[in-house]
């Protein structure tokens, strides 16, 4: 066969090569739009309510992005419109904040508040993952929704550089669910008030040193609030933040996935969450524990008699 002839054929085999596989890319792009429009979404009790779908319909690109998410059964389109839709506030851009928001953008949780009123620092950056050498200094919350701005371009971040306090109730109805990554006791215990006086779910973490917890804090759902399992500070020395008492690195990884999972499940309804349990981590020693835990009656906060 002449060598002319030979040069045609590999070109023709690779013009073929090339069509076939945007043919196939149009195929699952086109799987992937029908089940956005009729996946199945099965229900789970005390999901949160999600307000309905508002804005234009997924587009090609979302479709692309969220593929993963769109294929899983759990998921599938309908849950994907809602994680779209869903408003969600993180309370601390710290070492817990920077995964839930990094895994939460990321997963397209359509409009995100970080509250924060904390500065980057050298130090934060062992574990602190969402900032970089160049964010020190800055407000955390403005660094943070930068990072998140180019991690996905379809959320909407709004920085608010604040604490929450127990006061801000009116602001807590206006989302969906709240996650708290914050690393003291008092500021804890805030924002339960908060969500409690507001019947807003919150994901809370917490870590020290080696090990870590997690639970959905939930009275309307009948699952214990904060307080309901610590009612009392403790005494001075007996929980040192992590400044004092260190942590180790990827702990807060763990955790704060954890934490940004839980919520993705609380918003699509998928599988059951921490509600009633506190997960524990032994870092340390590869340990993990499930604790049922239930309300108390007499709590202060969101006791019946309290
Ligand atoms: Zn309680």
């Amino acid at each position: 066969m002449p060598g002319g002839a030979l040069g045609d054929m590999r070109h023709w085999l690779i013009l073929g090569v090339i069509a076939a596989l945007v043919m196939g890319y149009r195929g699952v792009l086109s799987r992937l739009s029908r089940r956005a429009v009729s996946g199945p979404a099965p229900g789970m009790v005390g999901a949160v309510a999600v307000p309905e779908p508002v804005g234009n319909a997924i587009s090609d690109d979302e479709l692309d992005r969220y593929a993963r998410h769109i294929v899983l059964r759990e998921i599938g389109g309908p849950g994907q419109q809602k994680l779209r839709n869903a408003r969600v506030l993180i309370v601390g851009a710290g070492a817990l904040g920077a995964p839930v928001a990094l895994y939460l953008a990321a997963a397209g949780v359509g409009r995100i508040t970080i509250a924060d009123d904390d500065r980057v620092s050298l130090s934060n950056l062992q574990r602190q993952v969402i900032y970089g050498g160049g964010d020190i200094g800055q407000p955390k919350v403005h660094a943070a929704a930068r990072r998140l701005a180019d991690l996905n371009p379809h959320v909407q971040v709004t920085p608010l550089p604040r604490r929450i306090t127990a006061d801000d109730v009116a602001l807590i109805r206006g989302f969906d669910l709240v996650l708290d990554g914050t690393d003291s006791f008092r500021s804890r215990q805030a924002v339960n008030r908060a969500c409690t006086g507001a019947g807003v779910a919150l994901v809370g973490g917490s870590i020290a040193q080696w090990e870590g917890q997690l639970s959905v804090w939930d009275p309307v759902h009948d699952a214990p609030c904060t307080a309901c399992i610590f009612p009392d500070e403790p005494a001075p020395g007996l929980a040192p933040s992590c400044a004092e008492a260190g942590v180790v690195g990827a702990l807060p990884g763990v955790i704060g996935s954890l934490m940004a999972l839980e919520a993705i499940k609380l918003i699509t309804g998928a599988g059951s969450v921490a509600r009633g349990r506190l997960l524990i981590l032994d870092g340390l020693w590869g340990e993990t524990r499930s604790i049922a835990i239930r309300r108390n009656p007499d709590c202060p906060v969101c006791g019946s008699r309290g």
